[in-house]
């Protein structure tokens, strides 16, 4: 059976998670966000057998067609750029991690008020200036916050960062310590922000040890991934 050596991986994602929560010393409750994308539902299946009950996708086209597949207590998050056409989409899932503009914040407020449902959201940073990557640059974050302190149609949950792909240790550690000021900036503006969504195959123990709350991820659980995405 394909991912049959799910659970042995997830026991061992877990023990360093462990670890890195004792290095970092923040305490906090780390959640694993299965990142299933370019794999099929059997994967998000697999995950919910290992217990995992959290499942990302990077693209909404792809994530609706699972939801379709998959039958289970399934919570979806969307890590992935989100198109402003697309926000539509965004009442299928249960976290949205990649806020990353004024104006999709807007447009996806909008579906919320519309659906008189907020949306719980995480806003993206982009720490180190990345030019191809969205999100706000933190000098940014205390206007959007109070920006967005007036929108019903969604809630903020917390920050999503992403590190550059060839990050050595001293830029992870800034990124993800500054996501973590970043998240404490919207706490201060009254934002439900808890959530610290970084990490990822071959970051996630820097990004524990830093605080993340939530880290998303595919390699290290799925094996590597065919398509590029
Ligand atoms: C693909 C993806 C991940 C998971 O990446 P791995 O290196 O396979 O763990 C995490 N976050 C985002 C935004 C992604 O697109």
């Amino acid at each position: 059976m394909r991912f049959s050596d799910l659970p042995e991986r997830l026991r061992e994602v877990r023990d360093r998670i462990d670890a890195a929560v004792q290095r970092g010393g923040h305490r906090q409750r780390v959640t694993v966000v299965a990142v299933t994308k370019t794999h099929g539902p059997e994967a998000v299946d697999a995950a919910l057998q290992a217990g995992l009950q959290d499942v990302g996708e990077n693209r909404v086209q792809e994530a609706l067609e699972k939801m379709d597949a998959v039958h289970g207590a399934v919570r979806w998050h969307l890590i992935g750029h989100l198109q402003r056409n697309k926000a539509k989409q965004v009442t299928r899932f249960d976290l949205v991690h990649s806020i990353d503009s004024p104006r999709l914040a807007d447009a996806v407020n909008q579906v919320g008020s519309q659906a008189n449902r907020p949306v719980d959201v995480l806003v993206q940073v982009n720490v180190v200036g990345e030019e191809t990557k969205g999100g706000f640059a933190l000098e940014t974050l205390q206007a959007e916050g109070e920006r967005l302190q007036g929108s019903a149609g969604l809630c903020v949950r917390g920050v999503m960062a992403m590190a550059p792909l060839d990050a050595d240790e001293d830029t992870l550690r800034r990124v993800f310590g500054g996501a973590r000021r970043a998240r404490e900036t919207l706490l201060e503006l009254g934002h439900p922000a808890t959530e610290l969504s970084m990490g990822m195959s071959n970051d996630f123990e820097v990004a524990v040890e830093e605080g993340a709350t939530l880290v998303r991820l595919g390699t290290v659980l799925f094996g590597a991934r065919e398509a590029s995405a």
